[in-house]
């Protein structure tokens, strides 16, 4: 629902992590914004520089912000103990909600009408993943000025799926940066075990 007068045309923000799912996001919806955030995540440098470098590749505008919350984190992203919340080791607390805030801040600085999430099937382990959560913040985003919209396309895709939905070149994922414990892929993690997967399951793996 859009406010009266306002096109139907949507202009996107993504929220661009420099991860698997979200570049293959930026190579299919070609979003007006790409916005990449510093939020004292371990992984923080090598995933602005992955997010560079691909929307360098598919000729994309890239904002970078620096928003530090080091302190607040939990677990492997933040390099301290895991959460008692949740039994995943890359567990932040209020991370999404956070990182969604800041895009529609930014989505309304440039104009954008839509935030647009890297949410994958598999993320609904986490609550902040999950169909309700998309619900709720898609209302609260809606009630205030702007009227943004929220999106998540690839909410009931896999990883895989959305990377053949997407039609991104292989080139332009190998950037991808999906190690949570650091700069250089520990190959351990959640995130790097996805990582190969996924690669593996396109038949990329190297
Ligand atoms: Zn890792």
């Amino acid at each position: 629902m859009r406010p009266a007068g306002k096109s139907w045309e949507m202009s996107e923000l993504l929220l661009l992590s420099g991860g698997i799912d979200s570049i293959a996001l930026a190579a299919w919806r070609r979003p007006s914004v790409c916005l990449t955030i510093d939020y004292g995540q371990r992984p923080a440098q090598a995933e602005l520089q992955a997010s560079a470098q691909v929307c360098q590749d598919l000729g994309l505008r890239h904002e970078v912000l620096e928003a530090k919350i080091p302190g607040l984190g939990s677990g492997r992203l933040a390099g301290e103990a895991e959460s008692p919340h949740s039994k995943h080791a890359e567990f932040w607390p209020f991370r999404n909600q956070y990182l969604i805030t800041i895009a529609s801040m930014m989505a309304m600085k440039t104009g954008c009408d839509t935030v647009t999430i890297g949410t994958v099937v598999t993320d609904r382990r986490h609550k902040d993943g999950s169909e309700a959560f998309l619900h709720y913040l898609r209302l609260v985003l809606l009630q205030q000025e702007g009227a943004l919209g929220l999106q998540a396309p690839a909410a009931n895709l896999t990883s895989e799926q959305l990377v053949r939905q997407s039609n991104v070149s292989p080139s332009v994922l190998a950037w991808a940066h999906s190690c949570h414990s650091g700069p250089l892929a520990c190959g351990t993690c959640p995130g790097c075990q996805k990582h190969s997967e996924v690669m593996a399951a396109l038949g990329w793996s190297r």
